[in-house]
Formats: structure tokens, sequence, C-alpha cells
């Protein structure tokens, strides 16, 4: 893509709508732009990591067994009433009419609607498990939609639901999950504690969520320094324990002292038990020939909130730093002069077509500004790698490499080699 041709439109400043880093950066680096309190347009540049990071999502998911459908966005007043949930959601719940005057709501979460999939389908307990998953919108009328995409109204949720025979069954298809979330955690280069949590207006026997560390997480966990024990300050204050009295104290797992930490909240995984089979009648045949209720399970990730979640993580004081693996481009050739020195741009423009030849996703920032103009937008937007043509190409035909993480070497043009293994490591 050339840069000229990009819709980017960054910002020297914050917003003053912007209270924490990730919304301010994802605002000047041009990736969203509000449209009304928790509503956002993904620009291009935002769209391309929003779909990295759902593409991790899908592999993962694909690899774990699970299938994925696609559930409306819009549903019916019916399936709600069901299990009580049209009143229980309260105002979170944004409710619609159609021309009829039939009440309908924005999905927020979809247990009802693919409980109903299953218990209309699914006769024998032969057909199980099914772990069955969207990568959707989802719209909650959030009380206080704040920090830009982090906490929107409408936001792109990965949600999937199990059914199974059995709880073994069900604990089997837990683990699954669990260790999928943690492959796409990892992919995507973040940090993370696993904490017990509250279920919230979800339900179900009990839930862990994953928490990204950072500073301006709205999410207090207490966790242990040296073992896996985290768990989050709200299901303490439920049980009626106080986080602060776990400051410093021995880890309840006997190993290691609790620390206070931070964290955003980016997946929460659930054991539902049948708490839904029994509301919603949903049953199979079990081996005895018998109805027999379903037990689920359901694991939600948010999508968008991950994008803020890696910048809240990964930063400095130029901007944005991405992660290979969700960087919107792999590398930026930044060439000096483009528009007026012929060799420089013949030169860029070949560059350009043989990385993407190899595969490279790469921007040319072939505009007329100057050298600084350019990197500084680079840094900003957190290109991994840049790649720049100007004055030493044109003495000896050499090329800087220039990592986001400020590695940099002197190469021969024609040594594109290097510049790969450069940007391997
Ligand atoms: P929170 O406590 O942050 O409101 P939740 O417990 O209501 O989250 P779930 O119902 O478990 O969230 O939804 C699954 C995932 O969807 C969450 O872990 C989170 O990553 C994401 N998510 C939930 N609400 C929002 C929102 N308003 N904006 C962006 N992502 C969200
Ligand atoms: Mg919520």
């Amino acid at each position: 893509m050339l840069v000229s041709k990009l819709l980017l439109p960054t910002l020297k400043d914050s917003p003053q709508e912007a209270e924490i880093v990730s919304h301010q950066l994802m605002l000047r680096a041009g990736l969203i732009r509000k449209v009304a309190s928790g509503i956002y347009t993904w620009l291009p540049l935002g769209l391309k990591v929003l779909k990295k990071i759902e593409n991790i999502v899908r592999e993962e998911m694909d690899l774990s067994g699970a299938q994925e459908v696609c559930m409306p966005m819009v549903l019916p007043r019916e399936l709600w009433e069901e299990t009580n949930r049209w009143e229980k959601m309260g105002p979170e719940l944004l409710r619609i009419k159609d021309r009829h005057n039939r009440d309908f709501c924005l999905g927020p979460t979809h247990e009802e609607i693919i409980t109903d999939i299953i218990r209309n389908n699914v006769k024998s307990y032969k057909e199980l498990p099914l772990n069955i998953y969207q990568i959707q919108t989802k719209f909650r009328d959030e009380v206080r939609p704040r920090y830009g995409i982090m906490r929107g109204r409408e936001f792109l949720m990965k949600d999937s639901y199990s059914f199974n025979i059995d709880e073994e069954s069900l604990q089997e298809t837990y683990l699954t999950m669990r260790e999928t979330y943690k492959k796409i955690l990892d992919r995507i280069g973040l940090e993370y504690k696993i904490s017990r949590a509250d279920s919230g207006s979800i339900g179900g026997d009990s839930s862990e969520e994953f928490h990204v560390l950072a500073e301006n997480g709205e999410d207090i966990i207490a966790i242990s320094d040296s073992s896996e024990f985290a768990v989050n300050s709200e299901l303490l204050l439920k049980d009626g324990e106080d986080i602060s009295s776990l400051e410093g104290k021995p880890s309840p797992d006997g190993q290691g002292t609790i620390q206070i930490k931070k964290g955003i909240e980016v997946g929460h995984i659930f054991k539902l038990g049948k708490i839904y089979a029994e509301s919603m009648k949903a049953s199979v045949l079990d081996s005895n020939g018998k109805a027999s209720l379903l037990y689920m399970g359901c694991y939600g990730i948010g999508v968008s909130r991950l994008v803020a979640a890696a910048i809240e993580q990964n930063y400095d004081d130029k901007g944005i730093i991405w992660h290979h693996s969700i960087s919107p481009f792999d590398i930026n050739i930044i060439s000096i002069g483009h528009d007026k020195n012929k060799e420089i741009a013949t030169a860029s423009n070949k560059l350009y077509k043989d990385l993407n030849e190899m595969g490279y996703s790469v921007l040319l920032d072939d505009r007329k500004d100057g050298y600084g103009t350019k990197i500084k937008d680079s840094e900003l937007i957190g290109i991994p790698l840049n790649i720049v043509v100007g004055k030493k190409f044109l003495e000896n035909k050499e090329i800087e490499l220039l990592r986001r993480n400020g590695d940099s070497s002197m190469n021969p043009i024609d040594d594109v080699k290097t510049i790969l293994d450069f940007f391997k490591d």
C-alpha cells in the first residue's frame, strides 16, 4: 500500500476525550474514529489489526475442534423470556421494535439463540460434544462506555458455546478452551494471568477470566508472585473478603506472596452446567435412551478489546509498538525524495514489489514529506521494521534497516536475505 493513497489521519496531539494511552494512540495513529458514545468506525489501519487478531482467534478455535457459525444480531424477545433475561439484563439490553410492534433486542451474548438451535437439531448424545463459535458484533448499552473501544457499546467478540452430555465432558471442553485462549494470547505476545472470577449475568457454576496486565486495567486482581494463583477482587468482594488485607500476605495456595495488579479482562470462560438447559428444556437422549439435560460451557474473548490491550502493554513515547503477529503492515519503506529523485523512486518501487512478492505486507511512504515526518508517522503507527532509501543509497547503494525497538543497521540494497534475517529475530 502506498502511504500517499492510504486513509491515515494521524494526529500530533491527543484529543481531550481520550484518558488512557491506548485510546489516545488509537486516535492519533488513525486506527479508529468515534461515531457516538461507545460506537466507533474502524479505519483501514485499525481494521487490519482487528482482522489479524480475528484470524488468530479463528485459527486456534478451528484447531481446537470448534465450529464457526454466524447468528443474527437482532434477536426476538421470546427467546430471552425463556431464561428470564429479557428482564434480568436490565438497561444493558438495547431493545427495539419492528414495524409490527414486536420486541427485539441487539445481541449482547448468544446463549439463548444457540441453545434453541441445539435443542431443535441435536437429538442424541452420540452427536456430542459440540463447541460452536462465532466472531460477531455485540451490543451492550454499557452504563459507562469509556476508553474508546476498550469498553465500547458496540464491540467485536468471539463467543462460543459447548454442549456436553455430562460434567466430565464439559470439564474436558473447558480445559481445551482454556488452552486455546492461552495459545491465542501467546501468539499475540501478551503477558496475562488467568484469574478466578465472578460469573455475573451470564451465570453458571464457575468461571475464569484472562487478564492482560496493564496499568490502565479496570479490574483489580490478586496474584501470587511465584505461582499461577490469581483471583479477581470482584469475587473476593462477593465472598466478603477484603483485597487490601491480602496485600503482601502469603498466597492461599501456599506458594509465594500476594501482589495486587491491574488487569484488562480480555477473555472469560464459564462452566454453565445445566442452568440454560433447564430453563430452555434442552435435552438429548442418553445411552439408555432417556432424555438428559445438556451441560453447557460458554467462552468469550474480546477481539476488539484485545487491540486496546495490546497497545496498553506495548508502547513508548513515540507511539504504538505492535507485536509482529498483529501489526497492520510488516515493513515500511521510507523513500526520501521519492517525488524528485528517479533513482530513489525506482529502487524503492522495486524493493516494494520484491517484498510484496515474498509475502510480506508492505507500506511504501512515497509522500513528498521529509524523513522526520515519515519516521514519526511510522513510529506512531508502530510498524516493526522500516527500510530507509535515501542519501546513503545514492552514495553507495545502501539502505538503513530501522526496527521499531531502535536497532538499526546499514545494508546493501541487494542483500534482501539480510533484510529478512533482521526481521525474523
Ligand atoms: P466486563 O466485566 O469488562 O464488562 P464482562 O464480564 O461483561 O466484561 P463477558 O460477558 O464475559 O464480559 O464478555 C466476554 C468478553 O467480551 C470480555 O472478556 C471482554 O473481553 C469483552 N467485552 C465485554 N464487554 C465489552 C465491552 N463493553 N467492550 C469491549 N469488549 C467487551
Ligand atoms: Mg460487562
